[in-house]
């Protein structure tokens, strides 16, 4: 375990924000970041990794390809109006979905990321061009992209600072980064009293507004807009419902084949009409909440996604 201070500001003091999993999370005094401090090291957080089944699963991506195929679209929407052709680079590519629409829509795309079975499944079987590992062991020519891309991938970054200055040395001078995260700093640490949604250790960095606004700043970033959707699934009563309704349509169980699909060669799992309907039905339904309701509910207290669109200087 190591000890960190916040990014920004060094050592100006925190206070208690949230524990859960036996891991603790802080708050800076000074500008509000969320961290876990003290945290594992590299080496055993990959450990942690490649022990968590359920964290980094190939066969629950590819069952649930309609969602990945959606946010996709919706994000490539987005880019299209900053950028509509060129090279594209996507930090933590999985299964490789976005990369595989990116194409479609006339990018050439590349895709990084640190598990070898997304990977593989990615090339294999997608045909794209997604490669192993992270930002600072895959070589990657510099000024050579212009869109980077990441979604649900900053918190997990072990050194926010830098993995932004590197995405800015890969950007061609004017080049667009798009990515989403959550906005957990924004909120009182009493809002995750009891829970572990805030998958601590692995979301190692908890932003809101005012921070991603701080990193992009010193990053060599110019913040072109954020968008703000209230994660309104995510509210209790409406979760709770939800996960209800989850299990009474799951039919034909999770994980036990998921062992299997993650093993190579890869098996794609049998498509059941009905349930594909069901879950594109859920994503349409989802995505209608988050994205459209989401957008123009009150947001203040609420739990939301960001979308940041910044530009490199
Ligand atoms: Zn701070």
């Amino acid at each position: 375990m190591e000890a960190v201070s916040c990014i920004f500001c060094g050592d100006r003091g925190t206070r208690p924000y949230h524990a859960e999993n036996g891991h603790q999370a802080v708050a800076c005094n000074d500008c509000g970041l969320v961290f876990v401090t003290p945290r594992p090291t590299e080496g055993e957080m990959k450990r942690l990794y490649e022990g968590q089944e359920t964290k980094v699963n190939l066969g629950l991506q590819i069952r649930n390809v309609e969602r990945a195929v959606y946010e996709a679209r919706r994000a490539l929407d987005l880019i299209g109006r900053h950028v509509s052709k060129g090279r594209l680079l996507e930090i933590g590519c999985a299964a490789g979905y976005f990369l595989r629409e990116a194409s479609l829509r006339g990018f050439s795309p590349t895709g990084i990321d640190i598990t070898g079975p997304f990977v593989r499944y990615a090339t294999e079987v997608l045909g794209v061009d997604a490669r192993e590992g992270t930002l600072a062991s895959v070589e990657l020519a510099p000024r050579s992209f212009d869109v980077v891309y990441h979604r649900n991938v900053l918190s997990h970054l072990a050194y926010p600072l830098d993995a932004f200055r590197q995405m800015h040395g890969l950007l061609r001078p004017g080049g667009c980064m798009v990515f989403q995260t959550g906005n957990v700093a924004e909120l009182p640490g009493e809002r995750w009293a009891g829970t572990n949604e805030l998958d601590l250790p692995d979301h190692l960095y908890h932003f809101g507004e005012k921070q991603l606004r701080l990193l992009a700043e010193r990053t060599g970033f110019e913040i072109l807009d954020v968008q703000r959707y209230a994660l309104l699934l995510h509210e209790p009563a409406p979760r709770a419902a939800l996960l209800r309704l989850q299990s009474f349509f799951q039919t034909n169980g999770k994980p036990a084949s998921t062992k299997r699909e993650m093993a190579e060669p890869f098996v794609v799992p049998n498509e059941v009409p009905s349930r594909r309907f069901l879950q594109t039905l859920e994503v349409l339904v989802d995505g209608y909440i988050t994205y459209d309701l989401g957008a123009v509910v009150p947001k203040e207290g609420r739990r939301a996604t960001l979308v940041v669109i910044a530009r490199a200087r």
